[in-house]
């Protein structure tokens, strides 16, 4: 049996018809850039996550930096980040020109420690960004409650947490604005790059709606210097169609994770941990092992494809050497990305395949 570790094939197939109908729709208005395609996503999906406004952006990391940009987070100004993060969480804050000041996470949820956060606060704070990483939604009442305390914007990284909930309420208006990637393999994923930001902000809303077009309202108006990142129709029509599906295919998510999480309990893998106030979506299924090459490798041999989210955590790229930053600088995350593991896990996963990946993990481990 082969287990690949996210098959997109599967859920396009599932929605074939709607999926053509949405592109065919989009070639035949003619309204190539923006309209109503975009519209109506933006609608559809701020009502998904409770917000009051939803604006349609490029890609997940314009989706952060405009966010910031709409903040007026610039240079001199400091964001605090997760430590342990996919890389574009901090490439967003040092393009805005302000510096990234990493806090360690949680070893067992992997997101960031609010008990943390305030050792980290300088003067020139201005932000935290808390990333809701794997799908799992990150501590934000503790997170809200610093940020009050020290006049600090929350911005949240929510590319992994399409549909998650934190004490009951769906990710996306929580803190200040919220920021989406729909890049193919997130929980929902469009045909191409495209993010989104929501918030029940009016002004954050108008500020990123000029930001994404040129600093234009009115054609050829340029109130502020802004850029060219606008939801592309043809990805908005795509997300429509797989937005009616997205309730089923998390729930098939958390289905799967509820195998793992039992049938892998009595193995020496640590397995993730899901706090009482959080309802996660499992983007990713994340074991941490010390034996991390060798079951790699073995479940490789075995046909099982799994991934490593992420091999080198960002203050030790090359792209950030300037910031100074050492190996030790910042041990959780280091010790989270030599030792996590990503197993397969999918909507359109077959009971027989999770089976497969129980067993071959547990004759493992065993
Ligand atoms: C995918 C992702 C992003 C970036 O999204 P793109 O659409 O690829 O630009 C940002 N943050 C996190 C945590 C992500 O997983």
């Amino acid at each position: 049996m082969k287990v690949p570790f996210l098959d997109l094939i599967p859920a396009q197939s599932e929605i074939a018809t709607e999926i053509d109908a949405a592109l065919a729709r989009v070639v035949h208005s003619g309204q190539y850039v923006l309209g109503e395609e975009v519209d109506l996503f933006e609608r559809g999906f701020a009502d998904f996550c409770g917000a009051r406004n939803c604006v349609g952006v490029g890609s997940g990391l314009d989706a952060l930096m405009l966010a910031l940009r709409a903040m007026e987070i610039g240079s001199g100004d400091e964001v605090i980040v997760p430590s342990n993060t996919f890389i574009a969480t901090w490439l967003a804050v040092s393009h805005v020109g302000a510096t990234p000041v990493p806090v360690e996470p949680n070893q067992r949820t992997y997101n960031i420690d609010p008990a943390r956060i305030e050792a980290a606060i300088t003067a020139r704070t201005r932000a935290i960004v808390p990333v809701h990483l794997y799908g799992q939604p990150a501590d934000l009442d503790s997170i809200l409650e610093i940020a009050r305390r020290h006049g600090l914007w929350v911005l949240e990284d929510a590319a992994q947490a399409h549909g998650a909930r934190y004490k009951g309420q769906r990710i996306g208006a929580h803190g200040d604005a919220t920021a989406w990637s729909f890049y193919p393999g997130k929980n929902l994923g469009a045909f191409g790059d495209a993010g989104a930001i929501t918030t029940d902000s009016a002004e954050i809303d108008w500020k990123v709606r000029l930001l994404r077009n040129y600093g234009s309202r009115a054609k050829y108006e340029n109130e502020v210097k802004g850029f060219n990142s606008r939801l592309d129709p043809i990805q908005a029509a795509v997300l429509r169609a797989k937005l009616i599906h997205l309730n089923t295919w998390n729930a098939r998510r958390q289905h799967i994770a509820r195998r793992y999480l039992r049938d892998l309990a009595r193995t020496d893998v640590q397995l993730p941990t899901e706090p009482d106030w959080a309802e996660a979506v499992w983007h990713l299924f994340v074991i941490g092992t010390p034996h991390r090459s060798r079951l790699q490798a073995d479940l490789q041999r075995n046909g099982i494809a799994t991934l490593i989210h992420y091999p080198v955590p960002p203050h030790l790229q090359p792209a950030y050497r300037d910031l100074g930053f050492l190996r030790g600088s910042f041990p959780i995350a280091e010790f989270i990305h030599d030792t996590v593991l990503s197993l397969p896990i999918g909507p359109h996963m077959t009971d027989a395949q999770v089976e497969f990946v129980v067993d071959e993990v547990r004759r493992f481990s065993a």
